[in-house]
């Protein structure tokens, strides 16, 4: 049994025209008037394919397709949102082919023992609201209603308001409910699959990550006056920092990536030393143990640079994730489907966040990645081929079947 790759195509297009951009990217920012119409677009498909449709508190959508017995209900799904002139692959192909999985039990005829449920995940990016994976979050009990409610965008307005203005403030609980496994398809967003040549990735977890904060207070003075000898400049001691965050991967080496990504300079002007700066550190590695070996590093080049500078700063480490591992017998089932649908694959570790990191904390979950051209994603270039996407779907397709139960 197979999907129909002409039909998921179609449905690509059609949902990619929502909130298309001119050079072929997408942005359709979480609970604006793109991401309604792209909600109701998904909805309409979903009654179309006989699904029983509800939405809960976090504007969570599902569609479920009813089993021959009582039992918790195998999810598919994955976010429909984006970033700014993001790509049109990115959470909307994992809702996508899980939409397509269960339009293929249709036209094969196949009841299965547990329920099959498509699921939408509100505001999955961040890049709207924060933090990212909100919904997932709040439905795995590990972020309160009331926070993500009270989440505000940068123009003030709050989640919760955006969600009624849109008309997706559903009344179903966003609670953990029991669930046979949590399945989500996601283009990779690295570039390891296409370098090798595959198809399918089958995701044995998703990788620990350390954010820290920084901030170091100089001494703001004019840039003429003031002679070399008796400055503090806090950009000076920050660039010392970035850089050194960069030798510390080196010198650890493996998988461990570090970045500072966010950097804030006050005042931020042509001619005064900087008297304050902050900047953000995000580490990550498989391993937790290899965050608890960078960060006495990361302790340590921060004092030197702040020292040798004369400058005060604060360092928090203020967020941490351990390594996720989805549940072997998952990971299992998503190993014989790929391998039963043909594409080349081998197993992988996502070095990104996904919903199914929250769902991983209420059901037993998995993923399958399909390859990014160039390894790039939120960026209007993001591609994948459309073989690729074939066996990723026909993948997700006989995972599901395999831990729903053919009736
Ligand atoms: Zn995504």
């Amino acid at each position: 049994m197979k999907i129909d790759l002409e039909r998921l195509e179609k449905s690509m297009d059609e949902l990619g025209r929502v909130g298309a951009t001119e050079r072929g990217g997408l942005t359709r920012l979480a609970l604006t008037d793109e991401d309604r119409r792209g909600r109701d677009l998904l909805v309409h498909w979903m009654r179309e394919a006989g699904l029983r449709v509800t939405v809960d508190q976090m504007g969570n959508i599902f569609g479920e397709r009813a089993g021959t017995a009582a039992l918790p209900p195998v999810m598919m799904g994955s976010h429909a949102d984006s970033v700014p002139t993001g790509g049109k692959y990115d959470g909307q192909l994992g809702v996508l082919c899980g939409l397509e999985a269960i339009r293929s039990l249709n036209d094969h005829k196949v009841r299965t023992r547990h329920p099959v449920t498509l699921v939408v995940f509100t505001n999955e990016e961040g890049a709207r609201f924060q933090p990212a994976m909100i919904a997932s979050g709040v439905m795995a009990g590990k972020i309160a209603l009331e926070d993500a409610y009270n989440a505000r965008d940068k123009d003030g307005l709050r989640l919760v308001d955006e969600l009624e203005r849109i008309g997706y403030l559903g009344s179903e609980p966003c609670v953990p409910r029991p669930l046979r496994a949590y399945l989500e398809l996601h283009i990779e967003q690295g570039p390891f699959l296409e370098e090798e040549g595959l198809s399918v990735g089958v995701v044995e977890g998703i990788v620990a990550i350390a954010w820290s904060r920084l901030t170091i207070h100089g001494v703001q003075d004019h840039a003429g006056p003031t002679p070399m000898r008796i400055r503090h400049d806090a950009l000076v001691a920050a660039a010392e920092v970035v850089t050194g965050v960069r030798r510390i991967a080196r010198d650890i080496g493996g998988d461990l990536v570090t970045t500072v990504g966010n950097l804030t300079v006050h005042p931020n002007i042509v001619n005064a030393i900087p008297g304050k700066v902050t900047l953000s550190i995000d580490i990550r590695d498989p391993k937790s143990e290899t965050l608890d070996r960078a960060r006495p590093m990361l302790d340590a080049l921060v004092r030197e640079a702040c020292e040798r500078e004369g400058v005060r700063y604060e360092l928090e480490h203020y967020w941490r994730m351990p390594y996720t591992p989805f549940a072997p017998e998952v990971v299992a089932a998503v190993e014989r489907a790929a391998e039963a649908s043909g594409g080349a694959w081998r197993r992988i570790r996502s070095g990104a966040g996904h919903d199914a990191q929250y769902m991983a904390a209420i059901a037993p979950a998995g993923m399958i990645f399909v390859p990014s051209h160039d390894g790039r994603s939120h960026c209007e270039e993001e591609f994948t081929a459309i073989a690729d996407i074939e066996a990723g779907a026909n993948t997700l397709f006989l995972a599901m079947l395999d831990l729903a139960g053919k009736a």
